[in-house]
């Protein structure tokens, strides 16, 4: 059978793993110029695990229970982070209790009531204050073996902190470094984590711009500063933090198994199987139906 070639580099997208949504997101994504990636969830494999629980002296609050006001005030989330806090509990054998009013700030964490407690748990950049030394300095110290760091308030005061590691993909290095040759400038990484764990992760898969500590809206910015010096940027990312640039980039690509519904909803094309390689394979095919149609 023959196929319009638009029609048929879309078929063969999906026989790579990335579902397009229309024949438009395959002219774009045959124009892209510049990819930036999210971290979380996306250059990682989205399944972090708690690694370390700090309660801080002085609180009267055990690790463990650290561990369950925040399981209780992070299960309602979709963020990995929320999930990998959910699951910590439930392997320590912690059981869940109820929780109210919760809240999800993007980029930023989760608030509820616990037992009469107002619990706040997410980031340090955004939840600790300059006075808040002790925080500080485990944040610090988890931060600089790799984890990110979670923070941990009862009543607006910080009561601990969690390191949660991940695993880079494997893949990730190679699709660098593959997306460079393919558009001619380096992948640009934007993150709301912290930028030490930001810097180790670039480090590791060869990105040299790196932008962290970002909330959603800076990722717009920065999608829109880039495309005001003339590229063409395609948004890869998974969270409901990156929703919003997956709307402003001329593409938005988000990454399907663990993705948020709202990231899936927004993006112009899904990576249905977990392999960020699919990215540079669809760019390259994209670029083909395009010089077969004009
Ligand atoms: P990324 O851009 O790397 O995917 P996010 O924007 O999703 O990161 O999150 C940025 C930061 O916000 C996290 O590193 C964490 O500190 C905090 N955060 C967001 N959501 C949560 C949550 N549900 N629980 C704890 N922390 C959170
Ligand atoms: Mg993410």
């Amino acid at each position: 059978a023959t196929m319009p070639p638009l029609l048929s580099a879309i078929a063969n997208a999906g026989r790579h793993g990335v579902l397009v949504k229309s024949a438009v997101v395959l002219e774009r994504l045959g124009a892209i110029t510049r990819v930036a990636f999210d971290k979380t969830g996306t250059l990682t494999e989205g399944t972090p695990r708690v690694a370390e629980i700090r309660a801080l002296p002085g609180t009267g609050i055990t690790g463990t229970e650290l561990l369950a006001l925040a399981a209780a005030a992070e299960h309602p989330s979709e963020h990995p982070l929320g999930r990998a806090v959910v699951a910590a509990a439930r392997d320590a054998g912690i059981a869940l209790r109820p929780a109210g009013d919760f809240t999800s700030a993007p980029g930023r964490g989760v608030s509820a009531r616990v037992d009469g407690r107002g619990i706040e748990v997410g980031s340090p950049l955004r939840l600790l204050d300059d006075d808040h030394d002790q925080a500080r300095v485990t944040v610090a110290e988890l931060e600089d073996a790799g984890n990110t760091a979670v923070v941990v308030l009862v009543d607006g005061l910080p009561a601990g902190v969690l390191g949660l590691s991940d695993r880079v993909r494997p893949a990730a290095a190679a699709t660098m470094n593959r997306l460079t040759e393919l558009t001619g400038s380096e992948p640009v990484l934007l993150t709301g984590d912290n930028r030490r764990a930001a810097a180790r992760l670039a480090g590791e898969v060869g990105i040299t711009d790196v932008r962290a500590g970002l909330l959603p809206q800076d990722k717009v910015a920065a999608v829109r500063e880039l495309e005001a010096r003339g590229a063409k940027v395609m948004v890869v990312g998974d969270g409901v933090n990156d929703a919003p640039a997956l709307a402003a980039a001329h593409t938005g690509v988000a990454m399907g198994r663990g993705g948020s519904d709202l990231a899936l909803d927004t993006a112009d094309a899904v990576v249905t199987r977990d392999e960020l390689a699919a990215i540079p394979a669809v760019i390259g095919l994209a670029r083909r139906a395009r010089r077969l149609v004009i």
